[in-house]
């Protein structure tokens, strides 16, 4: 199974990401729990990133894409995976393309969550108390909305052409989210 998990900050990608991968047999692979262990690694690509993640804004796409394709080579991923927060750019779609098609397979099912624009706010405010993510500041989470509706939002669009949009409501119980999730899934063939 190869999938994509996508919708704007504070939609749930994360808590569901975990879950749906495990049912699944795959690793989940986030691009923002790279950057975040590279930054609290110190390494080079960490300092790099936080310059971007802590302004809201999306590390370049060469450095992300980079990093995706060298962990998508490792072998657990070899079976599938289920990409929490990538792509997020037209550029890092492109990109994707070509990593998979490299493999023979093709991309499953890009899943959207769809949640209300206020409740998003607040559940990320809650999140800046309990997580200590220092891009959970009010300015920072506004800015990451309007980056995501600029650039990842058009991507919608491009997967619903292709076919493999599986757009769900995020709202309500995180355990409801994952059975529609997994209703979804379920039944889409696995290539
Ligand atoms: P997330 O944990 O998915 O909210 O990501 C946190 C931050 O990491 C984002 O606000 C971006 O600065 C950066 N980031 C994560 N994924 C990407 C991506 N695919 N492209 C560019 N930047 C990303």
């Amino acid at each position: 199974m190869r999938l994509i998990l996508m919708g704007p900050p504070g939609a749930g990608k994360g808590t569901q990401a975990r879950v749906v991968a495990e049912h699944f047999g795959v690793p989940a692979i986030s691009t923002g729990d790279i950057f975040r262990a590279n930054v609290s690694q110190g390494t080079a690509l960490g300092v790099e990133a936080k310059r971007y993640m802590d302004a809201g804004e999306y590390v370049p796409d060469d450095v992300t894409n980079r990093m995706v394709r060298d962990r998508i080579d490792e072998p657990d991923a070899a079976p599938g995976f289920l990409l929490d927060g990538y792509p997020r750019t037209l550029d890092q779609v492109e990109e994707l393309d070509g990593m998979i098609a490299h493999t023979g397979h093709s991309l499953d099912a890009a899943v959207v969550l769809t949640v209300d624009p206020e409740e998003l706010v607040q559940r990320l405010l809650q999140r800046a108390q309990t997580d200590g993510r220092t891009d959970d500041t009010e300015d920072v989470i506004r800015r990451r909305q309007e980056v995501y509706a600029e650039q990842t939002e058009p991507l919608i669009g491009v997967y619903r052409e292709r076919g493999i949009l599986v757009e769900l409501d995020g709202m309500g119980e995180v355990s409801a989210v994952t059975q529609r999730i997994f209703d979804a899934l379920d039944v889409i063939p696995q290539s």
